[in-house]
């Protein structure tokens, strides 16, 4: 590339003025306003200074002192004001989303959820209109042996894995529970292949009950990053979010959490700019940050 034509990226230091305004009018429109922070760490002093940058000029230097004054005091990242924050935050990004797997029927969305581990979405929605043409019902997967889906969700990945659980899957829903997918959390996870996270995507999506939340690598990298939770384990996150999150919104939180993670809040440089939530994220990883980043939020 030559000298002097490389891209604009967005400043640590908080003074990437244009995408500041952008997430200015942004977040105005949503109605969603930030939170100030004490007691936290910096990272390589950049959060110090672009959360002094955001102070006006006149006060910068006593809301400094009271800052470093209130260092260790309490910043309670799971309080119920912040928790409403963030949900509000990510009604206004992503309203009404919901399952991005295209299903009919409750056992149309386990099947795609199965193949979806590993696996992107759009690659499912690939797939599962040319198996569910090919084998219709749930009595038809059940007739199968594993070695003829094989061919058909290769593209999904782990196919030999992934073809046992379905057709298992399919033999136990026939033999067990009249050919219809079961409502309740026990039942679904004595399906071969389905853990916590299949089972909660169908509950919360299809049958419209909140039992518990999805925790995919979205949901954990983010939950880490907002300080919802430390833990990396998903048994130990989605007991984390059950106490924080309404009960009523563990569904439709997820969804949203998934395609934040999708589009803006990614694993490799986040869009913080562009985030409604900026103001209540001070994560390590943050590319642009108005608060003070926490050295120990990830
Ligand atoms: S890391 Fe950035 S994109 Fe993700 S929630 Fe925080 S501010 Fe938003």
């Amino acid at each position: 590339m030559p000298r002097g034509n490389s891209p604009r990226q967005p400043s640590r230091s908080g003074r990437h003025e244009g995408a500041r305004r952008v997430r200015e009018v942004t977040l105005k429109k949503a109605g969603v306003s930030g939170e100030t922070t004490k007691g936290s760490r910096t990272k390589g002093g950049s959060g110090a200074r672009a959360a002094q940058s955001s102070i006006p000029a006149k006060t910068k230097s006593s809301a400094v002192k009271k800052d470093r004054s209130s260092r260790g005091s309490a910043f309670d990242p799971t309080s119920p004001d912040r928790v409403r924050k963030i949900i509000a935050g990510l009604d206004q990004l992503y309203p009404g989303v919901t399952c991005a797997l295209t299903h009919r029927s409750a056992w149309e969305l386990l099947v795609a959820t199965i193949l979806s581990a590993q696996c992107t979405d759009v690659q499912v929605n690939l797939v599962t209109p040319i198996i569910f043409k090919k084998y219709p019902t749930v009595q038809d997967f059940a007739r199968l042996e594993p070695e003829q889906l094989q061919p058909d969700i290769r593209s999904t990945g782990f196919f030999r894995n992934k073809a046992k659980s379905v057709v298992g899957a399919a033999r136990k829903v026939v033999a067990e529970f009249g050919g219809n997918v079961p409502e309740e959390m026990d039942s679904l996870l004595s399906l071969p292949g389905v853990a916590r996270k299949t089972a909660n995507v169908v509950l919360g999506t299809w049958f419209k009950k909140n039992v518990g939340l999805v925790v995919d690598t979205h949901v954990t990298r983010i939950s880490r990053r907002l300080e919802l939770t430390k833990h990396e384990e998903a048994k130990k996150i989605e007991e984390d979010l059950m106490r924080v999150i309404p009960q009523e919104r563990w569904t439709d939180f997820s969804h949203e959490v998934i395609w934040h993670g999708r589009k803006l809040c990614v694993a490799r440089n986040p869009k913080c700019a562009e985030c409604l939530l900026e103001t209540l994220c001070h994560a390590a990883d943050k590319t642009w940050s108005t608060v003070e980043i926490h050295a120990d939020a990830r």
